[in-house]
């Protein structure tokens, strides 16, 4: 049999596991439940697809998010591995035709949204074909202590329960308190499960705090972006409104910007979200609909050009930013007009929530006390990454040396520049390396295009770096390299070792 090692290096093509992964592959493949709290950029996903790999039957990951389940099927499927979604961006049709294959035994992995789990088509197909392990994406969504509760969990227990045998549960989420730990465990009914709550430290993010009046926010923001250049980036506002103003604001100065929020008809939405996958526009300008389950791992920046309700949700918007931990710098824009906004949205679902009066009350006593330490983070000339740590219940240094408060006193802030387009600075003249770089990014680009895939799912900008740096000659010298699978050696492999041998 494979080993997990084998598994690794083969279709992701990493020689070794990150902290945590290695424990939570082999408690599952032990057929242990497992519960991880595993901060974003953590690699959550190699933590079940692996053992799913190695586990005799199928593997359903249930998530919430159709763009995670349709990015994560992309990319592995572009691995090698038989895998597919199951939701409602598919039609009756193709449903239908999935079911059959999947009644067929096509698949090893199967993402399904909740909803579709007590399904009649659904239930045929887990009576054909033995279930090993169900996999709960999210899985803070089950408690309504949680920061995002959603109803249509609540029935994957029963899911679980009518199958023939059990088959391993293991739940995954991003920030989760020990409360909403002990509820998920609960509510899944976990037994004994393996329990891991990886680091929530990303010493690559460089935390920032800004207090600004809701007049300097908007030169605050284009300021902000036009020292970014061409690097991607999310801002995040907290209304329909916000977004709408902010992205014509930007687009009106010529920075190439896209919007998202809930109120957009789903192929606007669906355009939107691909356009910043696949590099077409620089800045997502969004509510927090969007991102849960983007799975872009260059993300540079992160703006919330509103304080969040809750660094739950703060940590879990911020944390996308540098998931491929290179360095990347998460800004918040602080308006004492925030806590008031936040504040009306907590009154408002007290007031007029579905749930039962009681329910109610405590919910919203809940979110205010989460306010409380938001708005607290905010404002705090104390060390970002040590409050954040805390709050999370972690130890941290008392600083960082890297957040916006630890390097205040010493590094007194730059004047705002007036806002002027944004000029492009001479190049220097290009080296060997980075001449071969940028052949390399080229022929990424067209692999991308040919294949319709975002440009980092063929291979991130770390490995073009590394071929760059190792020139391989060959298929194995370039399987050596971390990050190269074999089908996407055997893919993508001769178009980079041509790049190679031609030297750019
Ligand atoms: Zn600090």
């Amino acid at each position: 049999m494979e080993s997990k090692q084998d598994v690794l290096k083969k279709v992701f093509g990493y020689d070794s596991f990150r902290p945590g992964q290695a424990e939570i592959v082999d408690a599952a493949l032990a057929g242990r439940d497992v519960l991880a709290v595993m901060p974003t950029g953590a690699g959550k996903s190699v933590c079940y697809q692996v053992p799913a790999l190695l586990l005799p039957g199928v593997t359903l990951v249930v998530s919430p998010l159709i763009s995670l389940m349709q990015d994560q099927v992309r990319a592995l499927v572009a691995a090698g591995v038989a895998a597919a979604y199951l939701n409602s961006s598919l039609t009756a049709g193709q449903q239908a035709l999935m079911l059959r294959r999947a009644r067929d035994g096509w698949y090893k992995i199967i993402y399904v949204a909740p909803e579709r789990l007590m399904t009649q088509g659904f239930l045929r197909f887990t009576e054909a074909q033995p279930v090993s392990m169900v996999t709960v994406d999210e899985a803070h969504c089950i408690s309504q202590w949680g920061h995002d509760f959603r109803p249509s969990y609540l029935q994957i227990r029963a899911f679980i329960d009518q199958l023939p045998a059990r088959p391993v549960v293991t739940a995954f989420t991003a920030t989760a308190t020990a409360r909403v730990r002990r509820d998920i465990e609960a509510q899944l009914g976990l037994q004994e499960p393996f329990r891991l709550t990886a680091g929530f430290d990303r010493p690559n993010l460089q935390l920032e705090t800004r207090r600004l009046s809701e007049s300097e926010k908007p030169r605050a923001l284009v300021d902000f972006l036009l020292d970014q250049g061409d690097a991607p980036g999310i801002v995040y506002c907290s209304t329909v409104r916000q977004v709408e103003e902010t992205c014509a604001m930007l687009r009106g100065l010529g920075i190439q910007a896209a919007a998202y929020h809930g109120q957009m008809d789903a192929a606007r939405r669906r355009q939107n979200q691909e356009d910043f996958l696949f590099d077409r526009v620089q800045v997502m300008v969004a509510t927090n609909a969007f991102g849960m389950g983007i799975d872009k791992p260059n993300v540079r920046f992160i703006v919330h050009y509103n304080m969040p309700k809750d660094l739950e949700s703060y940590y879990q918007e911020a944390g996308r930013a540098g998931r491929d931990g290179e360095s990347a710098r998460c800004v918040l824009f602080y308006a004492p007009n925030d806590v008031r906004l936040a504040q009306f949205f907590i009154d408002k679902e007290e007031a007029e929530g579905d749930a039962p009066e009681e329910q109610r009350h405590a919910a919203a006593q809940e979110a205010r006390e989460r306010l409380k330490y938001m708005t607290f983070y905010a404002t705090t000339p104390r060390c970002l990454r040590a409050e954040l740590l805390h709050y999370f219940g972690e130890a941290a240094p008392a600083r960082c040396r890297s957040c916006s408060n630890c390097l205040a006193p010493k590094v007194p802030l730059p004047r705002p520049r007036p806002a002027a387009a944004p000029k492009k600075k001479a190049a220097p003249p290009a080296s060997a390396d980075e001449k071969l770089l940028a052949a390399l990014y080229a022929v990424r680009r067209d692999l991308a295009r040919r294949e319709k895939l975002p440009a980092f799912m063929i291979f991130s900008d770390a490995v073009l770096r590394d071929i760059c740096a190792r020139r391989p000659r060959t298929t194995a010298e370039l399987r050596a390299i971390s990050g190269i699978g074999e089908v996407k050696a055997a893919r993508y492999g001769p178009a980079f070792l041509e790049a190679v041998r031609k030297g750019g």
